[in-house]
């Protein structure tokens, strides 16, 4: 079959609730991915950083096929042998009682908001019905109708109302709006993204973070991190909130948590907020899998042995340096932290970011804008200097296209 062939079958059979760039991926082995002509891409989008650890890497592909064999899903009915070290593991890993495993990042993120609404009836004691969650304008924390009752983007939350109340929306990156907010008594977390990914990724001044999480302590708010695009290594740091050795309340993980493998995704948090959840509460059938548990357990544990926090900092530096130094008139800004990077697109012609993509991805690196005017650079964290430097001369060619 031809790539328009692929194309075409997608668009008749599937929902056009996606604007895939027209590429056909049919491999993929650490940085790079290959199309179904065989070209061989590097993969600087990573899945919006779920192939942290790389494609298919050898060992979490090791853990996936040793416990497929053995027992995939026993659902939360019984125990099973796997999920216990699991959350052991997670635990000690990230610092935390307890964790409660989900599939996505969106469930995660619902699983959170349940949490702190129960911590604010159960603990702070906040009357029913009234306990109020801050969230940040241009977040983005997935698409189930209690998460997009939270967005500020149209094409969000266009046409799927009625929304879920209790909710308060202020400028991200704004103390003064979050210190006004929290004198509301009825106010039990403040949800944030500690660089808005889908916004952009768009960082926050230095010192955000830590003053807001102190703002929280000072008025028993709950602190709560959504960490599904910065967390695992990411940013340079294992979670993005290390920036500012700030420690959530609540944590929220997925994509990378399975290296890209399966959907995986967890909170965390300590015995005061997880056990106000009672069983029957709260659940899913597929959370906590032993196939989810092994496979999390074998990718956190890439990130720590290969260091990859550390070459995401080293590695970052680099890009945003060479691609500061590109000449192009079309590149207003490059922002970023480790290796979850943007640039701002400046339309010339009428080529926009679509168009700088498509170039690219001519010259054999995949990325896809966001928001219009914005592209992502995020490759594996696997990707070695040498293998950067050759993405960068690529990308380079690309924009020399536009000159
Ligand atoms: N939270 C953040 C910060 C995200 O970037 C995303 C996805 O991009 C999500 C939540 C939703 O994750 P999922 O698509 O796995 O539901």
């Amino acid at each position: 079959m031809t790539q328009q062939e692929y194309i075409a079958r997608e668009d008749k059979f599937g929902a056009h609730n996606y604007h895939p760039m027209p590429v056909v991926l049919d491999k993929g082995l650490g940085v790079h991915v290959w199309d179904t002509d065989g070209k061989k891409y590097f993969d600087f989008l990573s899945a919006y950083s779920a192939v942290n650890q790389g494609h298919c890497h050898p060992k979490i592909i090791a853990a996936l096929t040793e416990q497929a064999q053995k027992l995939t899903l026993t659902s939360r009915a019984f125990y099973n042998s796997s999920l216990g070290e699991y959350e052991q593991f997670i635990t000690e890993f990230f610092g935390y009682d307890k964790v409660l495993p989900m599939n996505s990042g969106a469930e995660a993120d619902e699983t959170a908001l349940k949490l702190c609404r129960k911590w604010a009836y159960k603990v702070k004691g906040i009357a029913q019905d009234q306990a109020k969650i801050i969230v940040a304008e241009d977040n983005f924390h997935g698409r189930t109708i209690s998460i997009i009752s939270m967005s500020t983007d149209p094409d969000s939350y266009g046409d799927y109302g009625p929304f879920t109340p209790g909710f308060v929306k202020i400028p991200y990156n704004n103390i003064e709006a979050l210190e006004n907010e929290l004198k509301d008594p009825n106010v039990a977390g403040f949800l944030v993204e500690p660089i808005q990914g889908e916004a952009g990724v768009f960082v926050p001044d230095e010192g955000y973070l830590k003053k807001a999480y102190d703002l929280c302590k000072a008025n028993n708010v709950l602190f709560i991190a959504d960490e599904v695009q910065t967390g695992i290594a990411r940013t340079g740091k294992l979670l993005a909130v290390d920036w500012e050795d700030v420690k959530p309340d609540i944590l929220i993980l997925g994509k990378a948590l399975s290296g890209g493998v399966l959907p995986v995704s967890a909170v965390l948090a300590n015995n005061e907020i997880m056990l106000t959840i009672k069983p029957g509460e709260h659940g899913s059938t597929f959370g906590g899998n032993p196939l989810a548990a092994k496979v999390a357990i074998a990718a956190l544990t890439v990130i720590k042995e290969e260091k990859l926090a550390d070459n995401a900092l080293k590695l970052g530096e680099i890009f945003r340096t060479e691609m500061r130094a590109i000449k192009s008139d079309m590149i207003e800004l490059v922002r970023g932290k480790g290796l979850l990077n943007a640039v701002i697109i400046k339309p010339k012609n009428g080529k926009e970011a679509w168009d700088v993509c498509v170039e690219m991805s001519k010259h054999g690196v995949l990325a896809k804008p966001t928001h219009g005017h914005i592209i992502r650079f995020a490759p594996p964290l696997v990707i070695n200097e040498e293998q950067l430097m050759e993405a960068i001369g690529r990308i380079k060619e690309a924009f020399k296209a536009f000159e």
